[in-house]
């Protein structure tokens, strides 16, 4: 239950890492119910893949500014 592999709660959740060798690099401390610090958050939401896969999760949360699709 208590897997040192995963970040701690109030810790940033960015992971580095291939082939389910992850490590937890950032020890920037969150709010509860945030997964990434800010700086981690721009990059996951920059990255098209992390961006598509956070969506999917995060759809109902997400407010995001929409850009008109002309
Ligand atoms: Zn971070």
């Amino acid at each position: 239950m208590n897997d040192p592999r995963l970040p701690r709660t109030g810790q940033c959740k960015w992971a580095e890492g291939t082939g389910g060798n992850y490590v937890f690099p950032c020890k920037n401390r969150v709010e509860p119910g945030v997964s990434y610090c800010a700086e981690h958050h721009a990059l996951v939401y920059i990255s098209p893949e992390e961006r598509r896969r956070h969506r999917e999760h995060r759809q109902q949360q997400i407010a995001a500014p929409a850009r008109a699709a002309a």
